[in-house]
């Protein structure tokens, strides 16, 4: 998929009309392409068709806003997510940004404050995000998210899809630590509840297939208690 061929489409989840149609008619006039969704289940399904940022209400009719958002982050990582709250407590603020959202603005707000927003994300997430492919490297690690292919130095690393979707993730973040709870909703799509065997099981695989030492690890440290770090 190339810039090309997907316009620069924003997806924007509201089922308020009275919000969602002046806001749909400011997104044009800023140059934007707007696909409009009243639903979380429509919101998740047209963004793995490929969109270039998400303006997303939190008050849905059925899922909530912030499952929403956790979803889109597995089946759309790269695209930027703004919402749209209602809720002005800092703890729902931060349950909405854990969950991946990129930014927010409080309702009610003003449409060239939301413009400006959004243009930032944009901007951030730059015309890599936009075209959906993106190679990453660190250290002499690479990645092509698009092709599904990883090098270590000049040798192809043979990851299964877990293992590269794990691989993927910790590199997106190098540097930082990724918690175990994050990783198993981003890479196994499924929420935490104790048992985290199946992560260590492919960590270890994946320490091996990078040459990487536990003890006295190159690539991936794991942080006690925390999650895993893929070192800069
Ligand atoms: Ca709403």
């Amino acid at each position: 998929m190339t810039a090309t061929e997907q316009p620069r489409k924003v997806l924007l989840v509201e089922d308020d009309d009275g919000i969602a149609t002046p806001l749909a008619a400011a997104l044009r006039g800023d140059g934007h392409d707007v696909l409009r969704v009243a639903t979380g289940r429509d919101a998740l399904a047209r963004a793995a068709e490929g969109v270039a940022a998400v303006v997303l209400d939190l008050g849905l009719p059925d899922l909530d806003g912030v499952e929403v958002c956790r979803r889109l982050r597995s089946v759309a990582p790269d695209v930027p997510v703004l919402m749209l709250t209602a809720r002005t407590s800092e703890a729902d603020v931060v349950v909405g940004l854990d969950a991946g959202a990129d930014d927010y603005v409080t309702k009610p707000f003003r449409l060239a404050e939301l413009l400006a927003r959004l243009r930032a994300l944009l901007r951030r997430a730059g015309p890599e995000a936009e075209q959906g492919a993106q190679v990453l490297q660190v250290q002499d690690v690479r990645v092509d998210v698009g092709a599904r292919r990883s090098w270590r130095g000049p040798d192809q690393l043979e990851l299964a899809p877990k293992e590269f979707d794990l691989l993927t993730l910790l590199m997106r973040h190098a540097g930082t630590v990724v918690s175990r709870e994050r990783i198993m909703e981003q890479v196994w799509d499924t929420n935490w509840f104790g048992s985290t065997k199946t992560l260590d099981m492919h960590v270890s695989w994946l320490r091996r297939k990078l040459g990487d030492d536990a003890s006295a690890p190159r690539y991936i440290t794991t942080v006690r208690g925390v999650g895993l770090r893929f070192e800069r």
